[in-house]
């Protein structure tokens, strides 16, 4: 077997330790001779490997009993579309931050559904930032504040949370677990699991039991949060296979000693290629503000377009796979998630040394 250093933005790496796991149940799981994927989602294989993740994503997040877990399918995508179809009553108002491609499909998506005001919008600065609490014209009763807190192309993160009335909602899709974060402070959190958290196919909603009740009864049953919980998540067939890796992940993480390990891990593996940047006298231009690099997507430039394809090409030969930066920006994008292994962010650094000397 021959594992590659995987940089890529999502459907991203997972422990190895995880996908060891998961094939030695593969084919017979836990003696029960079949497979996960076989069994009835009511059965009481399935129902402890869903209590657990519940459970599991409960404690790593510190939610108290005024929160309840969810899992849909749709992914981040989906919920752009069901945060307001839930949250976002008629004739109120909806503030959202727009601070990069992805908040900016959030907000396209929620004026299809009612009324939002864009709070803050640096989605168009260079070099790529968050706004700062300060620029925030925030919308006096408004029904949420939306944010993404990572933004994935632009590789910037939120290093604070705003701090407002409204319930906060948040695109965690890639930092969700990332690092320890006040989580009861949110009314809402939602995220695609395929970066930090699982495979593609479930999506994470952690919700504030109270914002529940303003899921309107017009709503289609499906699309109804409220609906989701009151069948703690069992409505329809939900991704059985992808929330028991989701389970088996959050183990992994209780395994490496949590969030604040992670995060510790996580900031040193990013100071360390923020640094090969940096100290390449220009060679390498970093396209977000300092103070906002993002721990998980780390994105750079290099002297031409040229020299970026040619990187791309001999880093992928060198098994450093994915460093194409999404396509919407170009560049290269090292995304490196809780399970990326600090082993290739250091493979990295001394590619790009290297890959600077014979074409610097
Ligand atoms: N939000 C963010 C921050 C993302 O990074 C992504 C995926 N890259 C999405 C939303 C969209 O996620 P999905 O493909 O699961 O709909």
């Amino acid at each position: 077997m021959s594992r590659v250093y995987n940089f890529s933005a999502g459907p991203a790496v997972l422990p190895e330790e995880v996908l060891v796991e998961a094939q030695s149940q593969l084919v017979d799981y836990k003696g029960a001779g079949m497979s996960l994927m076989e069994m009835s989602h009511r059965g009481k294989e399935y129902d402890a490997v869903h209590t657990e993740a519940v459970a599991n994503l409960k404690r790593l997040m510190g939610l108290g009993d005024d929160f309840t877990i969810l899992f849909q399918t749709g992914g981040a995508s989906g919920q752009f579309a069901l945060v307001p179809l839930n949250l976002l009553g008629a004739g109120q108002t909806a503030d959202y931050i727009n601070a990069g491609s992805w908040g900016a499909k959030a907000i396209k998506e929620a004026k299809n559904i009612g009324t939002v005001n864009v709070a803050a919008d640096t989605s168009k600065a260079k070099p790529s930032r968050m706004p700062k609490a300060g620029e925030m014209k925030l919308t006096p009763g408004a029904s949420y504040l939306h944010i993404t807190t990572n933004e994935t192309i632009e590789g910037t993160q939120m290093k604070s949370m705003p701090d407002v009335e409204a319930p906060l909602v948040a695109d965690m899709s890639s930092d969700i677990l990332s690092r320890p974060l006040n989580f009861s402070k949110f009314g809402l959190i939602y995220a695609g699991a395929q970066k930090n958290i699982g495979p593609a196919g479930v999506t994470l909603v952690a919700i504030r039991k109270d914002l529940l009740e303003r899921s309107s009864e017009k709503i289609p049953a499906i699309f109804r949060y409220k609906v989701h919980a009151a069948e703690n998540s069992l409505y329809n067939t939900p991704p059985c296979f992808a929330i028991y890796l989701v389970m088996l992940v959050t183990r992994w993480i209780d395994q490496q000693g949590g969030l604040d390990k992670l995060a510790a891990l996580n900031a040193a593996k990013a100071a360390h290629l923020y640094a090969a940047v940096d100290g390449s006298g220009g060679y390498y231009r970093g396209t977000a503000a300092v103070e906002d690099r993002s721990d998980m997507n780390v994105t750079f430039r290099l002297p031409s377009e040229e020299l970026e394809e040619k990187f791309v090409k001999e880093a992928s030969a060198a098994k450093l796979k994915g460093l194409k930066g999404h396509r919407s920006v170009g560049g290269i994008r090292a995304s490196i998630y809780n399970a990326f292994p600090r082993a290739g962010v250091d493979a990295l650094v001394s590619f790009m040394r290297e890959f600077q000397q014979r074409n610097g």
